[in-house]
């Protein structure tokens, strides 16, 4: 690759600013003010760094090669390795569980199972506290505590929450969790508790939630970190850069990611965007979201669209979201019937020529017990990505032979239930009407086998 200074873009003083993603708003705002959408027409803000002046490719990788082995705390975080592109000055206080450097495994039978000759699983569960959240969440706190925040707050009972828990934990903040009252199972806020956030049940839904959380976000003390929190992308896109240096700058064909309420794909999409402007690569991948049957607005939409028309990315303002009133899946780390990063998302899957889809319950509690087969323990929402490429690969959308990477978003253990549930095939989605039962089509349950050695032999030989 042809060695270029990074380019500079002069739309704004100072190294950073938070810009409307609206073609033609034109908002831009400095990083130190409060805002979480653009005040000027409530759309989606995101962040533009200006890299690192007169710094080459070749410099910026040796830079951070050298730091992945460095014992500095900045240095071993898998998101502040990366600094030159975060919107941040140098000798910022940086709040760090040294999360990112997640694994990139193969997975021999996962691709059997989808029918293409290789792929990779980038696994962001295996993370401080056990899903992607972490990777935006230690910005968003780094940037609460430059604002002088006391206070963090976000609604969510399940990943979110425990991340921001945490990350409030190790700033010294105090973090507030708002809930609808009734609505908490303990499993899921068990984290949270551990972590020390103050959990609050309110009488209301969650709306009423939402609602007082933009409210609270007026307040000079409380920093709001929900999904729309522009810093949290900055945060997460770094993943794309830590998947390039695993794959050495090669360039996978294909990206596929769960599609819940679209963070992870807007910032993954915004990582690449970002290396190929500064010529770290050359092109970008196919960008590919699965979302689950039961609550897929976005693969709605996309159906409806006619990706082949050039134009189709320049109706993005126009373009409305039909939000899913009563999401249904069992994989709740992505049930989500209005994603708020919706128009990130499509725009970078529109731009790369990637897909949006929607797969069944069944395809992705079987998927899921595949991705186990190869040693790999996620949770449910992960499994949606191998049941996609299963998919796409037969509707001939991704090839045989292509470098396919899937992004697992979440740990195993974010929910026994499940896996315990479709093992003993008594695993059911709630419906209106009768419930849908999930089959244990891999299904591997505990035997009974009498306390000898030769009964346990012949069970095992019966089982080889
Ligand atoms: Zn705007």
């Amino acid at each position: 690759m042809a060695e270029k200074p990074a380019a500079i873009i002069e739309r704004f003083p100072g190294r950073a600013a938070q810009v409307c993603i609206m073609p033609g708003c034109g908002g831009i705002f400095g990083l130190n003010e409060r805002v979480y959408v653009c005040p000027k027409c409530s759309g989606p803000l995101e962040i533009e760094c200006k890299p690192p002046e007169g710094v080459l490719v070749s410099a910026l990788r040796a830079r951070w090669d050298a730091r992945a082995v460095s014992q500095e705390p900045q240095d071993r975080s898998g998101v502040w390795r990366y600094r030159e592109l975060l919107p941040f000055d140098e000798g910022v206080r940086c709040v760090t569980l040294f999360e990112g450097n997640t694994p990139l495994y193969e997975a021999p039978r996962c691709a059997q199972y989808a029918r293409i000759d290789s792929l990779r699983l980038k696994h962001q569960g295996c993370s401080p506290t056990g899903s992607f959240k972490d990777t935006g969440m230690t910005v968003a706190v780094t940037q609460a505590l430059a604002l002088g925040a006391r206070t963090v707050v976000c609604a969510s009972t399940g990943n979110t929450a425990a991340s921001l828990a945490a990350y409030a934990a190790r700033a010294g903040l105090q973090a507030a969790i708002l809930l609808p009252r009734g609505q908490i199972t303990a499993s899921k806020l068990a984290q949270s508790m551990d972590y020390g956030a103050a959990v609050f049940e309110l009488d209301g839904n969650f709306d009423d939630c939402m609602r007082l959380i933009q409210e609270l976000g007026s307040e000079p003390s409380i920093y709001v970190a929900n999904s729309i929190n522009p810093f949290r992308i900055e945060g997460q896109k770094t993943v794309a850069f830590e998947l390039m240096m695993q794959l050495g700058w090669r360039v996978p064909d294909q990206i596929v990611v769960p599609g819940g309420n679209m963070g992870n794909s807007s910032a993954l999409g915004k990582g690449f965007d970002e290396m190929l402007a500064l010529g770290l690569i050359d092109r970008t991948p196919k960008l590919n979201i699965i979302q689950a049957e039961g609550t897929a607005p976005l693969a709605t939409l996309f159906a409806a669209l006619d990706v082949k028309d050039a134009t189709a990315a320049a109706q993005l303002p126009e373009m409305a979201l039909l939000a899913v009133e009563h999401p249904r899946t069992l994989a709740t780390a992505i049930k989500i019937g209005a994603p708020v990063s919706w128009r990130k998302s499509l725009r970078a899957v529109l731009r790369t020529g990637g897909q949006i889809i929607s797969i069944s319950e069944q395809e992705i509690a079987d998927a899921k017990a595949m991705i186990g087969r190869d040693g790999i323990g996620c949770e449910p929402a992960s499994a949606t990505t191998v049941a996609g490429i299963r998919r796409l690969a037969a509707s001939g959308h991704i090839r045989r032979g292509e470098s396919v990477v899937a992004v697992l978003t979440g740990h195993v253990l974010k929910d026994p239930d499940y896996v315990s549930q479709y093992h003993h095939g008594t695993l059911s989605l709630e419906t209106d009407g009768a419930p849908i039962k999930i089959a244990g089509t891999f299904a591997n349950v505990p035997q009974r086998v009498a306390a000898n050695k030769t009964a346990l032999l012949q069970q095992l030989e019966a089982r080889r």
